[in-house]
């Protein structure tokens, strides 16, 4: 109830302010990313395209009955604004499924993706379109992810889709190779599923995580009745559980190039409320050596191999934003949004 109340306050606030109700929504998701990870990024770019934010704050990840979210959780929590135990996708801990952010949108006519940098069937975007107990089944989260309505499904996971490709290349263009994903084309639907399981590292990607997300824009801004895309850079979090600083870096780096290209789409259209955060924090990841001056970090620490429990970081920009600033619960992200899009 209390909760209930201070969303209540922050609309009323975010009307009384005179901020208008967005029309698209970006929701941009670095997987493990604490203020030390987008630390290490600031010091390798000099500039971050996330600082284009003008509207910061912080987001507690807690999930269900566990202090330490996984990122099924925290997805499920992001995008349908209710807290669940770890492990579950879009569903409540008595396994009561959650109408989730896509959902939604899409009975509002609007425009639905998600664009990754791993399997489609992984914690974070089937949190986001599936309704499952377990995020390990992954052959029945690409089934549900082929019968759901999304219109843009970009990342990896062929291997999953093996029996529902079929059905997916009825409903929309199934780009399975680069050269095909560079010549889709703007149809209203689209998948590129490019790996048989997850992408390699950024460095080694033949599509960037920028190059995915200005696509899946360009297709999905087509819809007169607005768009919601998540676009997340899954593997920060990997390479902080493997205690690797120097692939944390990079992944941050190509997380935030695609942020770019979602506040360059923002900026131009006017409509489009970015929302930029982190799912949970991986590693306890520590900056300990490095320049400015020379971009570089050479030296860092991490005091786990997991998650933690730190608050995340969040950058917002465009119509709606102002009421992210200060500190927020995850579902305070998906409830947000879910009134927007309700409005
Ligand atoms: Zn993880």
């Amino acid at each position: 109830m209390k909760k209930l109340l201070l969303v209540c306050l922050l609309f009323a606030s975010a009307v009384f302010a005179g901020d208008a109700v967005p029309k698209n929504i970006i929701l941009f998701i670095g997987d493990g990313m604490g203020l030390s990870q987008v630390t290490a990024g600031k010091i390798a770019k000099g500039t971050l395209e996330m600082e284009r934010c003008p509207v910061t704050g912080f987001v507690t990840t807690w999930a269900d009955g566990a202090l330490v979210t996984d990122s099924a959780a925290a997805a499920t929590a992001l995008a349908t604004g209710v807290k669940t135990r770890n492990g579950a996708l879009g569903v409540d801990s008595n396994d009561k499924p959650l109408k989730n952010v896509i959902e939604y949108a899409k009975e509002k006519g609007k425009a639905t993706g998600v664009a990754v940098a791993c399997s489609l069937t992984h914690a974070t975007p089937a949190g986001f379109i599936v309704h499952a107990p377990s995020r390990k089944l992954d052959a029945e989260i690409a089934a549900q992810i082929v019968s759901s309505d999304v219109d843009v499904l970009f990342g990896g996971g062929l291997d999953y889709f093996k029996s529902s490709l079929p059905e997916l290349q009825k409903k929309m263009p199934v780009a399975l190779t680069t050269e095909e994903f560079r010549k889709i084309g703007t149809p209203a639907k689209a998948a590129a599923i490019l790996y048989p399981v997850h992408p390699p590292y950024a460095a080694e990607r033949a599509v960037s995580l920028k190059e995915l997300t200005q696509k899946a824009v360009q297709i999905l801004s087509q819809d007169k009745d607005g768009f919601f895309l998540m676009v997340e850079g899954s593997q920060i979090d990997w390479a902080a559980h493997k205690n690797d600083g120097t692939n944390v870096v990079s992944e941050v780096v190509d997380f935030d190039n695609a942020v770019g290209a979602g506040l360059d789409f923002a900026a131009k259209d006017g409509q489009t409320l970015v929302i930029v955060t982190a799912d949970h924090e991986t590693g306890g990841f520590a900056v300990l050596g490095g320049s400015v001056e020379n971009k570089t970090v050479n030296q860092t620490g991490f005091v786990a191999d997991k998650h933690t429990a730190a608050m995340v970081p969040l950058f917002t920009y465009g119509p709606g934003s102002a009421v992210f600033s200060g500190i927020h619960d995850n579902t305070d992200i998906g409830k947000t949004m879910l009134h927007y899009i309700m409005e």
